[in-house]
């Protein structure tokens, strides 16, 4: 088959090539796909995307009118592809919903003990011959308690790190708990809001839970709690995070997505001025980490990613429908 592969990038290619002289002939397009750059697909039966890449509604008719009828997501969030709309056109689309929860739990907890233990300032004086530890005090995790909203596969994958730093893990899920340990607590989002130390998203972007974090929610946070948010820029509304990393409402804020991170984030703008003031103001401010949507970027992970992927285009020219095909459930929102 012939595919797509838009937002490429060189770290993936190794992966995804190691399979498909065999079977799939692959294009590599840097840009992301948009309305400008549907083209590019031509000739092609799929398109392989990531998370940057927009397959709203217009898009998508774009792409049927080219013929390609398969969408390959390599990744597991799917907030950027109208689900909806892709089966009204017969374009069929798969995720690859679990390539390595372990991945993006580890991030968050690197995010949240080099915040603690304020490893990057730590650094940043030693570069400049700074040895003082006046202002380097931070906090044991140990007997804090740990926040988690969203106890799918990285939610849990967290639960079981934080767990072994000896914390009280309190979760919260719309699904009822399928999961039994010592010191792990399923609670109402109420009282995880309101009882933990740190507070880690681990959720999907949707309507319904599209800046789940606001200046309503951010209030009932336990004044100085560490957020953390892995999953995707648009569950927290930045002003108001903002607002309440200004005010010390909350303590420190680890991030590896940003609510307007498209066209930012997976390129090198090195000696650019950024246009987004709001991003600019976010990551001046001390008490914030920023990682630019890599928690995913293991080579355990990036393995897993191009298997699924490849299963799935095998899948889709046998006739089959793929292992993790997805179908419209609840209404996809853009960035
Ligand atoms: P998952 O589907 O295994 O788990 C998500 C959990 O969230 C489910 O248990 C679901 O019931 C729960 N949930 C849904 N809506 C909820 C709500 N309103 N309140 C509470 N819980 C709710 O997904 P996952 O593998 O754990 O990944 C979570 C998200 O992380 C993905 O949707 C994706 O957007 C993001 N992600 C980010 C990266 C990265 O590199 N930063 C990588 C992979 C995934």
């Amino acid at each position: 088959m012939q595919v797509t592969i838009f937002s490429a990038r060189p770290y993936e290619k190794e992966f995804l090539e190691k399979e498909a002289p065999r079977h799939h002939s692959l294009k590599w397009v840097q840009e992301p796909l948009s309305l400008q750059t549907t083209s590019q697909a031509l000739g092609s039966e799929a398109v392989c995307l990531f998370t940057q890449d927009d397959a709203s509604a217009n898009v998508l008719e774009k792409l049927q009118a080219m013929g390609i009828k398969y969408i390959a997501l390599r990744c597991a969030g799917h907030d950027n592809v109208d689900l909806a709309k892709a089966e009204t056109l017969g374009i069929r689309v798969a995720n690859v919903p679990s390539y390595s929860p372990y991945a993006i739990a580890e991030h968050a907890a690197t995010l949240l003990m080099a915040l603690n233990r304020k490893v990057v300032l730590a650094q940043t004086q030693i570069q400049a011959n700074n040895f003082s530890l006046d202002n380097l005090v931070g906090e044991e995790l140990h007997g804090k308690t740990v926040g988690i909203i969203g106890m799918g596969k990285t939610g849990k994958a967290f639960a079981y790190i934080m767990l072994g730093f000896g914390c009280r893990v309190l979760a919260y899920d719309i699904v009822p708990p399928d999961l039994q340990k010592r010191n792990l607590f399923f609670v109402s989002q109420e009282e995880v809001f309101t009882q933990s130390d740190v507070i880690s998203l681990h959720l999907p972007l949707n309507a319904s839970t599209q800046h789940l974090i606001n200046a309503a929610t951010l209030f009932k946070l336990k004044k100085g709690a560490i957020l953390l948010n892995t999953s995707r820029g648009g569950l927290i509304n930045t002003v108001d995070l903002i607002a309440a990393l200004k005010s010390g409402a909350v303590g420190a804020a680890g991030l590896d997505v940003y609510e307007h991170e498209r066209g930012i984030f997976f390129q090198d703008h090195s000696g650019e001025t950024l246009q987004d003031s709001l991003f600019e103001e976010l990551r001046n401010l001390p008490n914030v980490l920023l990682t630019g949507h890599q928690a995913f970027l293991t080579r355990t992970a990036l393995r897993n990613i191009a298997d699924a992927t490849h299963l799935s285009l095998d899948q889709w020219e046998k006739g089959e429908a793929s292992a993790n095909e997805l179908i419209p459930k609840l209404e996809a929102v853009s960035y």
